[in-house]
């Protein structure tokens, strides 16, 4: 039996107040669910502020990014060791908005993913294809090519702590969800290549996320797929009650 895991992507929202007030409205809601991991994952600069706010409950720390280097002349970027440092358990690494504007790739999410990893911290892996690529019938290979560039040739310990999150490019932030059966398709796709490259126990354990416009209307719906183990939310999980009963159905 997989715990599921409801992890919220804060992106570049919120100031020190709204995130203060966000993270201990959860903290009385979230904070009180049982059988759910709950993951906050704000922007750097408040990751102080909302590691206090929820310091003592259920409610884990995580960030956006990080840099592989351990430390040194890279003006503007922040380390594993930095994060540890700052309360975080979690780390999302290779969002399809970090693909697209910050030139992301496989490989650079592969280094990403080995440094959090021997740091201590719990990688989420965001794959996803674009409207384009499952319009021409590729969405398979894409998948494919992202979680075998960045998990291949880890080993299965290392692989069996990563969680993944698939999110359809078309359906972040654009309000439309992909449907139960689609995303069910893509993730039991995921947890076969787990199994092939990694062993059966492996695969069984991996939680596999869906993230993409996931609303407190569409999750439950989404989250009774035998494969979708919970969801990364962005634009939902910037309000308590949204995310709140989005927590309630992952339970
Ligand atoms: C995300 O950014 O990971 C995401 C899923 O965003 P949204 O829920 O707003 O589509």
């Amino acid at each position: 039996m997989r715990t599921p895991i409801v992890a919220g992507n804060w992106k570049m929202n919120l100031g020190r107040s709204q995130a203060q007030e966000l993270a201990s409205g959860l903290r009385e809601t979230a904070g009180k669910e049982k059988g759910v991991e709950v993951i906050l994952c704000p922007s750097y600069t408040l990751l102080h502020v909302v590691h206090d706010a929820v310091q003592g409950s259920s409610v884990a720390l995580g960030a956006q990014n990080l840099f592989w280097e351990e430390k040194g002349a890279y003006t503007g970027e922040v380390s594993a060791s930095m994060l540890l440092d700052s309360g975080c358990s979690h780390v999302i690494i290779g969002h399809s908005e970090r693909r697209q504007y910050f030139g992301e790739t496989d490989a650079s999410v592969r280094r990403r993913l080995v440094s959090a990893l021997e740091a201590g911290l719990i990688p989420i892996v965001c794959v996803g294809e674009t409207l384009e690529e499952r319009e021409e019938g590729s969405t398979e290979l894409v998948i494919e090519r992202q979680i075998s560039g960045a998990l291949e040739r880890f080993k299965p310990e290392d692989a069996a702590k990563i969680i993944i999150a698939y999110e359809p490019v078309w359906a972040i932030g654009t309000g439309r969800t992909a449907t139960p059966v689609m995303a069910q398709e893509v993730h039991r796709m995921i947890r076969n290549w787990m199994a092939k490259t990694f062993g059966d126990d492996v695969a069984e354990g991996v939680r596999i996320l869906y993230g993409g416009s996931m609303k407190p209307g569409s999750a439950a719906e989404l989250m009774a797929q035998p494969d979708i183990d919970g969801g990364l939310i962005g634009g939902a999980s910037l309000k308590v009650d949204d995310f709140t009963a989005i927590i309630q159905a992952a339970r």
